[in-house]
């Protein structure tokens, strides 16, 4: 596996001058009494696991849904993406990777926790711990047996490393099932986890179709 990553890096896991006033101000505040931190992390969890990666989940259905989407999303990931409107800091540069029957794609940043915003919102706190930037490398289907995903062992799976400079969307495989739904309906299947390649996208709920 190549590791690109240069002098450019931005390691964004280090408090920057404005997260340092915003961690700051929330422990003011706390103490204070004026804020409840378990409010905040509820706040910052919707933003993690529902807010963004909706965004990303709306780019994946509508590339099962659109032939010539998926095919844009393929050769410039950025001009098909920001079509939707999603743009923004940390996605300035992206590279879609599409699961296929042969291969399973999954991302990681080894050195530190670079994640494409726009499109998957906050990075969940597993993604920026070192266990995973580190064994996701090493033993790729032994963290996704931990997620609960089981792949066959002829499926070859491949790990992405974020960099500053490229960031990466996994394109789940469209489910079984799913053939008569609608891109919103689709969208619903669409995890965060399977945009990061820890997971695989729902199986409809039947009669959903
Ligand atoms: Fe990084």
């Amino acid at each position: 596996m190549s590791h690109d990553h240069d002098h450019h890096h931005h390691h964004d896991n280090e408090l920057d001058p404005f997260a340092a006033r915003v961690r700051a101000l929330e422990t003011i505040l706390t103490q204070k009494g004026l804020i409840d931190p378990a409010a905040v992390d509820a706040i910052v969890d919707t933003y993690e696991t529902k807010v963004g990666p909706r965004n990303g989940a709306k780019v994946v259905a509508k590339a099962w849904s659109d032939a010539a989407y998926a095919d844009w999303l393929k050769r410039d990931a950025n001009a098909a993406i920001a079509s939707l409107g999603f743009v923004g800091r940390q996605g300035e540069h992206m590279q879609a990777v599409f699961n296929t029957p042969d291969t399973h794609n999954m991302v990681v940043c080894t050195l530190c926790s670079c994640y494409p915003w726009p499109v998957l919102g906050l990075p969940p706190v597993w993604y920026k711990a070192p266990p995973y930037r580190s064994r996701a490398v090493i033993d790729p289907r032994g963290v996704l047996a931990e997620f609960g995903v089981t792949l066959p062992a002829e499926m070859k799976v491949r790990v992405w490393d974020s960099t500053a400079e490229l960031r990466y969307l996994v394109v789940p495989m469209r489910p079984a099932g799913s053939d008569g739904l609608g891109e919103e309906q689709l969208a619903e299947l669409v995890t965060r986890d399977s945009m990061i390649g820890t997971g695989l996208a729902r199986v409809p709920a039947k009669g959903a179709a």
